[in-house]
């Protein structure tokens, strides 16, 4: 099969087409260059210009301010679970504090504890994972090295939509699955991290951004790469970066620049494509139903079950059929996921929605 469908993977996730086309012709070679961009060293002046440009693109769709750093690592966030605390608490006698609102939460919190102290700021385990704490339910230790949460959680489908206040502690972000699909004041932040292959480009390059003032208190002792402080110094070439995925970053946040033009016209087509599947969820009679409460859903990943669970495998056997792939809930919680990023384009979503629709008619 060569014919592309609409691809609802949760990351690696669908990319936008023109980037997939542009990367097709420069993978052969690079106009002007005539090497592929696979082959090219990256400490010469065509990487050079190819990681200024992912850089520079981001810092203008994110207004990412001047005493911010930005670094393209690899490892992917799981990686990050453990160089936040490497970096910021390891040794230092102090404790940090997690909020645990789903999977993503839990896994962070739990690289964290290997580090020194961490204390929970919030659960959401008792109602399994279904929503988002309100500020009062926190309770935040003003001496707290710093302060992690997830924004949007790509299991259960919560998100935040706007940031936990902190007060003098630096908030720090698992940004994974929803960055760059919406704007985010930066300046409310110490340090925020993505794997790339659900918004940003493809799997192998993690952005990080982190505020000078989080960078000086890094620890200083630490093997090079998992120093903050040795991949600011480096801008990145510490050691060989992932280049390829650092020319698709350029590319996709090219794409957001010349397509779509602003985060906030992005985020205002990530609410109506969230908005259709939600209001098919909401209008099907409890034959759909969804995990996360209304007021917490992920414009995400929509998650959801049907209230005949035996019903989820034959949904997603007839949805593929019809093109709509790759729709089942995470292994550990099964269901019914949609993910539906930047680059899914809205006529993949009504095709689902007329799907579920459907689907409702002959089973319901
Ligand atoms: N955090 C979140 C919110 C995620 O969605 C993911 C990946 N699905 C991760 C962390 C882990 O990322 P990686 O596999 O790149 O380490």
């Amino acid at each position: 099969m060569t014919e592309r469908v609409f691809n609802f993977s949760a990351g690696p996730a669908v990319l936008p087409e023109t980037v997939l086309k542009r990367a097709q012709r420069d993978f052969f070679a690079l106009p002007g260059v005539g090497s592929s961009v696979l082959e090219i060293g990256h400490r010469g002046e065509a990487f050079a210009g190819i990681l200024h440009d992912a850089e520079t693109r981001l810092r203008s769709l994110l207004s990412i301010p001047d005493d911010y750093h930005v670094l393209f690592l690899q490892g992917g966030s799981r990686l990050q679970f453990s160089m936040v605390p490497m970096n910021l608490l390891r040794d230092t006698g102090d404790s940090s504090d997690y909020l645990l609102s789903g999977s993503w939460g839990v896994k962070a919190y739990k690289e964290a504890v290997r580090e020194g102290t961490v204390r929970v700021a919030w659960t959401g385990k008792e109602t399994n994972f279904d929503r988002i704490p309100a500020q009062h339910q926190l309770e935040i230790n003003q001496n707290a090295r710093y302060f992690h949460f997830t924004s949007n959680e790509t299991i259960q489908g919560v998100q935040f939509t706007d940031e936990p206040e902190s007060n003098d502690v630096p908030l720090v972000c698992d940004a994974s699955s929803d960055l760059l699909s919406r704007p985010i004041p930066i300046n409310r932040y110490g340090l925020i991290y993505a794997c790339a292959q659900k918004n940003v480009g493809p799997a192998g390059v993690t952005v990080v951004i982190l505020h000078d003032e989080v960078l000086e208190r890094c620890a200083r002792s630490l093997p090079g790469y998992l120093s903050y402080r040795e991949h600011v110094q480096n801008k990145s070439l510490f050691n060989t970066p992932p280049t390829f995925a650092i020319y698709m970053i350029s590319l996709v946040t090219g794409w957001l620049l010349d397509d779509i033009g602003d985060l906030e016209t992005m985020a205002g087509i990530n609410r109506e494509k969230a908005g259709i599947l939600y209001q098919a969820i909401d209008q099907s009679d409890g034959f759909y139903q969804g995990h996360a409460r209304p007021d917490c859903r992920s414009t995400m990943n929509v998650t959801f079950r049907l209230n005949n669970p035996q019903l989820e495998k034959t949904f997603i056997e007839q949805a593929t059929n019809e093109r709509l792939c790759h729709l089942g809930g995470h292994r550990s919680v099964g269901g019914i996921r949609a993910s539906i990023y930047n680059a899914m384009p809205l006529e993949g979503v009504v095709a689902l929605r007329d799907f579920m629709i459907n689907f409702l008619d002959r089973h319901g």
